[in-house]
Order: structure tokens, then sequence, then C-alpha cells
């Protein structure tokens, strides 16, 4: 695969590709050799106004909510048709803006196609009630759309996070503007050119580029936006609530996650070993959900660090673009972060066991797939998210201790278990405090299950059918017969 990367690429606004207000770009770089690839126009407070007027002048006529629910779900299906047109481009553009392997960025257009399909489907079930209050009065419900979302996307799944949210809210008759992620904004470029194929209305979807502290505040702290979906970080999030408290609109905050697994004596080890590896080495551990603790009885517990350290050590490390299993992490500054906090870990007594420094001799940021062993549940390791390859070991003796070392952090995104007793399981599910627990295989679920955070990793739920009940607000008309 080798497709020239366009030196250069604009922002979609109110259907017209556009360069900056003040012509300043964005320089994007490949983490895999810390190279320039391209530039991007850098959107400013400026362009937001201009998106967020497009978005709402859209809204205002009505352009989506007069359409039948079922054509909203075919401009759906078409935009997913579309971008298979794309479909080389997005695989290169997502191992070279991200530092995706290529399995996985192969992967990313048939997943947001399904994200696509899935919501497009759904447009026309979204259904309310009638309730009955009595022989002279019919009552019902609807379900209204907010009006302008504003969306905004991190770096590490780009086009499938932003497709699922842009689906929601077209299937709904919500206009978008899309804030896109500084560091890897292209394949969310592709998505708009194929809306502007599919025939999406002039403004019902806007892709703005931009920094964080600049794009991204003046989008959420905009007048004229009436909705928010965020998916990054938690303090970037609290910064998004507050200006939406200014407000008072909703959100849905998708944020981050120190998701532990818990390994019951009876389970299954090659499963284990293989989950677990993959929850944490997948997109060099920078995932959301990533399963980053493993929480193991102490009969089995020299077992899986072995196990673990050994998959860590079997992975290839290199661009993605050439093969790697284990690609960079997005940035120097990501890198240094992750590298630090294993420092912090080694000076907490924890066991390094592999890993646990950059790896030396290759040119872009690339971290060693790291194993921490004797980890105790109040280290830093064990709270904080690295967002990168690294999984640390916490021993436990019996299952309440499992339970509550799980439970243990501020964090509630996901959670695990690995037993083969059916009982055990749904017990201790029902307990841990997670937006969704997998047992027996990391990330079971799909584009069809909710999934969104307890505690601090946010609220709303994305994916699913749930994921619509987050652009729509109910409304109750009664009538007097
Ligand atoms: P981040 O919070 O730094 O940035 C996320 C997005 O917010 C980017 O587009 C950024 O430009 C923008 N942003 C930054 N400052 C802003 C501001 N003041 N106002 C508005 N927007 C602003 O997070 P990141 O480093 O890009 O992504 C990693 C984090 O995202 C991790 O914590 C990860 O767990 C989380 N994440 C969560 C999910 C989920 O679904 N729960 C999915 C992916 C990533």
């Amino acid at each position: 695969m080798s497709i020239e990367i366009r030196p250069y690429w604009k922002n979609y606004i109110g259907g017209k590709w556009v360069d900056s207000s003040d012509g300043q770009r964005i320089d994007i770089i490949n983490p895999g050799n810390g190279q320039k690839i391209c530039e991007v126009a850098r959107g400013t407070g400026a362009d937001i106004d201009k998106a967020v007027a497009a978005a709402r002048s859209c809204f205002k006529a009505r352009v989506l909510q007069d359409m039948a629910p079922h054509e909203r779900g075919a401009l759906l299906f078409r935009i997913a048709d579309e971008l298979e047109k794309a479909a080389d481009e997005i695989a290169e553009v997502e191992c070279l803006d991200n530092g995706k392997t290529l399995e996985k960025g192969r992967a990313e257009l048939p997943l947001t196609q399904r994200y696509l399909r899935y919501y497009a489907g759904l447009a026309d079930k979204l259904e309310g009630r009638q309730i009955p209050i009595g022989t002279d009065l019919l009552d019902y419900t609807t379900h209204e759309p907010y009006g302008v979302s504003a969306q905004i996307v991190p770096w590490n799944g780009p086009l499938p996070v932003g497709a699922r949210s842009i689906a929601c809210a077209i299937a709904t008759a919500n206009t978008v503007v899309l804030k896109s992620p500084e560091d890897s904004p292209l394949s969310l470029f592709l998505l708009a050119e194929a809306c502007e194929r599919a025939g999406v209305p002039d403004g019902a979807v806007n892709i703005v580029c931009g920094l964080g502290y600049e794009a991204g505040a003046a989008l959420v702290a905009h007048d004229d936006i009436d909705h928010i979906v965020f998916t990054g970080s938690v303090e970037t999030g609290k910064s998004v609530l507050r200006a939406a408290a200014e407000r008072v609109i909703p959100c849905v905050m998708e944020l981050g996650g120190k998701s532990g697994g818990i390994v019951f004596p009876d389970a299954d080890l090659d499963q284990v070993a293989e989950s677990a590896a993959a929850g944490i080495f997948k997109h060099a551990g920078q995932i959301c959900s990533a399963g980053s603790r493993l929480i193991v009885h102490r009969s089995l517990y020299d077992e899986v660090v072995s196990r673990l350290v050994a998959k860590a050590e079997a992975l290839t490390v290199g661009p993605g673009i050439d093969g790697a299993e284990l690609g960079p992490l997005i940035s120097a500054r990501q890198l240094d972060r992750v590298e630090a906090l294993c420092q912090v870990g080694i000076d907490e007594g924890a066991t390094l066991c592999t890993g646990g420094k950059r790896v030396a001799g290759l040119d872009g940021y690339f971290m060693a797939p790291t194993v921490f062993g004797d980890v105790t549940p109040q280290m830093r390791i064990a709270q904080e998210e690295f967002f990168g390859p690294v999984v640390v070991i916490i021993p436990f003796e019996d299952t309440e201790e499992a339970i509550e070392i799980a439970n243990g952090t501020d964090f509630g995104l996901a959670a695990g278990l690995y037993t083969n007793n059916l009982s055990l399981a749904h017990k201790v599910a029902h307990r841990l405090v997670a937006g969704q627990v997998y047992v027996n295989q990391w990330w079971a679920g799909g584009i069809e299950t909710p999934f969104g955070g307890m505690k601090r990793s946010g609220y709303g739920r994305e994916k699913g059918q749930e994921a619509l009940l987050g652009y729509v607000q109910t409304k109750n008309i009664g009538i007097k017969l």
C-alpha cells in the first residue's frame, strides 16, 4: 500500500473546503518516524463561529428534521458506501498520522461503516410512548433533537469515534460541528469527503481541525451550541463541563479509564494471557478501555506474570505501516509522560518485569511493552492512566479483596474477570463499578452494546441503542379530546 499523502488539507464548513480564517496551519507528524507528513488548516475561534453558524442555519431550516427518519437513515447508508472509495487512503493515513498497525488501520473502515449502518437502521426505530391518562385526554411523547451538537474527538480513534457521534446526530436530526484531533485529523477529512459525496446537506456536518485550547475551547464555550459530546481526558472533560454549565447544556462525556481484570484461581490461563495481552498492547495501550490493571489470585500470580512478560517480549515493535505488531505512541510528549510514570513505579517499589523505557534505535515515539509486578493498589502506577502499553499486576487473596481493588480507583470505564464459575462471574460482574464488564474476553461486546463510564470515566453512553437517547430530549404532548 502506498498512497501519496496530500500535502495540505482544508476544513469542511457549510459544505465548502476552507482555509483557516487567519491562514495558519498545523504540521502533522508521523509518530512512527517523527517526520512531518503534511499540513492541515488550523481552525480558530473565527472558523468555529462560521461552522456553528452553518450548523445553526441548517437546523433552523429544518433540513434534517423534515426528512422522514428512514431518509436520514438512507443518508447514513450512503455515507458508509461512499467511505468505501477511500478504503486504502483511510488505512494509510491511520498508520501514518496515528501510528496504528496496518491490521488496525485496515480495520477502521469496516468498523466505521458498521457504526454508520447500525445507526442508519435505527433512525426510524426511535419511538415515543402513548401514556394512558384518561379517556378525554390523548397523551404521547416524542424525541426531539437538541439542535447544534458540538463534538470533540481524541486522537486515538478519530474515525470510528467521530463517525458514531455524527451518525447518532444525523439519525436524530441534530446538526454537527466536530472538532477533529490536532494530532491525527486526516481520516476525519476523508469522512467529510464521504459526507459531501453522499449528499449530506450543507451545514449538517462541519469538520474543523484545530488545537484543543483554541478551536476546542471556542467550540464548547460557543453561545449557539445546544449539546456537547466529548471524548478525551478527565482534566479536559472538567473544563468542557464548566463551559457547558454556563449555558446549561447537556453533555455526553466519554473520559479515561484504569480498567482492571480479575483472574480467579480456576481461570483458563491460555485465555487470560491471550486476552490480557491484547487488552493492553493493542494500539500500544492507547485505548480508553485498555486492560491496564491485572488483579491476579496469588496462586496463579507467578505464572500470569511470566506469561504476560513472554507475550510482551514476543511483540515486534516498529512503524505499523511496515507491519510491526506494536506501533508508536502518538507524540514525543506522550512518550515522555509514559516513561516518566514508569520511573514513578520503579521508585514506588514495584518490580519492573520487562520494558519500562522507550525503545532505543528507533526514530519514532516507541515505548517498550511493559509489565510491572508486585504492584500494590495505592501506588500511582495502579491509579493513574498511562495511555500506553503498560500493564500493572496486583496480587489478591480472596474475592472481596479482588472486588475492592478492582473498584478502588477514581475511574469506572471497564472491568473484567476470568473464571469458569458462572455463578461467581455473575455475582462479581454485578459488584464491579464500571460501564461495561468483560467476562473471559477483554472487549467482549461490540458496536451494538452500550459503552461509557461510571465515576470519573464520565456519563452518557455511546454505541448501542442507548447512544441515541443521548442525542434527543423528550417532549410530552397532552391533548384534551
Ligand atoms: P485530551 O483531553 O487532551 O483531548 C481530547 C480532545 O479534546 C482533543 O480533540 C483536544 O484537542 C480537545 N481539547 C483539548 N483541550 C480542550 C479544551 N480546553 N476545550 C475543548 N477541547 C479541548 O485527550 P487525548 O490525550 O487526546 O486523548 C486521550 C484521553 O482520552 C485518555 O484519557 C483516554 O482515556 C480518553 N479517551 C476516552 C474514550 C472513551 O470513549 N471513554 C475514548 C478515547 C479516549
